[in-house]
């Protein structure tokens, strides 16, 4: 498996958030929110000839004549809704749709549910979303509730602090000091238990993190590297990126338990679909200064 590499480097993240905040028109329902401006819905055609024999999942959206899906809406590069046009956007958000496209489904028959972290595996168990794409890693215990098709991404963990922080250059530096995650997710569960933070405080998104990290009330704020990327993006100097990774999270796409049919269509499409997939890293991802490869969806 290849792995995905990080770069947070000022000019790469200056010229991230040039090509963030420059493009930024876009064409209702086509162009997403962000990102170059490139409208990826041509990368790919609505599906007309879909059979998926033995999904309940597929069955469930043919008979809706919709697909529903889990997303997030705060992490910009990644998933996100403008909060004035509220059109979503984003590499998870595109994922998604390129998803729906190869089921027979247009984006507009697609309904978005922004779903917080801890709130995913019960929310794919309870039926209320057909599929998930949101920053989610694949892991064992998550398993035990849900399927994963993927991995599509992979990232690692990392830190984010105030931009005249010199104190905080990796996880090792956070005696005494208050670092902020989000409830259920590996970042915060994998930084109490092997590391040594002063405290952890947790709230239902990295955004409200953020505002914490903004007032001062704590130090860092922890999760994947590809999210706090595109934080510092956006507000370069205000926020940076403290140190290298420290784990590996495999992005994948959650689905209900057993839909082993719906979870091989996905894993062909993104195994046949590396041009694809490389539009929407290169026109989401790239202009944060992240850099990535592939991985094999081998789920
Ligand atoms: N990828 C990590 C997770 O799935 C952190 C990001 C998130 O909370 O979505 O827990």
């Amino acid at each position: 498996m290849r792995k995905t590499r990080f770069l947070a480097g000022a000019s790469i993240v200056a010229a991230g958030l040039l090509a963030l905040t420059a493009c930024n028109s876009g064409t209702p329902g086509a162009a997403p929110a962000e990102g170059d401006g490139t409208d990826t819905t041509q990368l790919w055609e609505v599906a007309s000839d879909v059979s998926l024999d033995g999904s309940p999942t597929y069955e469930r959206m043919v008979s809706a004549d919709k697909v529903v899906v889990g997303v997030k809406e705060d992490q910009p590069g990644l998933g996100f809704k403008d909060p004035v046009s509220n059109e979503r956007g984003g590499f998870d958000v595109e994922i998604a749709q390129w998803i729906a496209a190869s089921l027979g489904f247009d984006a507009d028959k697609i309904e978005y549910k922004t779903i917080p972290s801890a709130n995913r595996e019960q929310e794919l168990v309870n039926g209320n979303v057909d599929y998930y794409v949101g920053t989610y890693s694949i892991t064992d215990k998550r398993k035990q509730q849900i399927d994963f098709a993927g991995p599509y991404l992979i990232t690692g963990q990392g830190l984010l602090v105030a931009a005249d922080n010199e104190d905080i250059n990796g996880p090792d530096d956070l005696a005494g000091k208050i670092v902020c995650s989000v409830t259920g997710s590996t970042p915060l569960q994998r930084i109490r238990d092997e590391y040594n933070p002063g405290d952890t405080v947790e709230y239902d998104t990295y955004t409200q993190c953020l505002e914490q990290l903004r007032s001062g009330s704590v130090d860092a704020v922890t999760t994947d590297q590809a999210i706090l990327a595109g934080y510092v993006a956006q507000e370069p100097e205000t926020f940076k990126i403290a140190g290298d990774t420290f784990s590996e999270e495999r992005y994948g796409v959650g689905l209900p338990k057993g839909d082993t049919v719906l979870k091989d269509h996905i894993n062909t499409l993104f195994n046949d679909g590396g041009d694809v997939w490389t539009a929407l890293f290169e026109k989401n991802l790239a202009p944060a200064g992240i850099e990535g490869e592939q991985p094999t969806a081998d789920e």
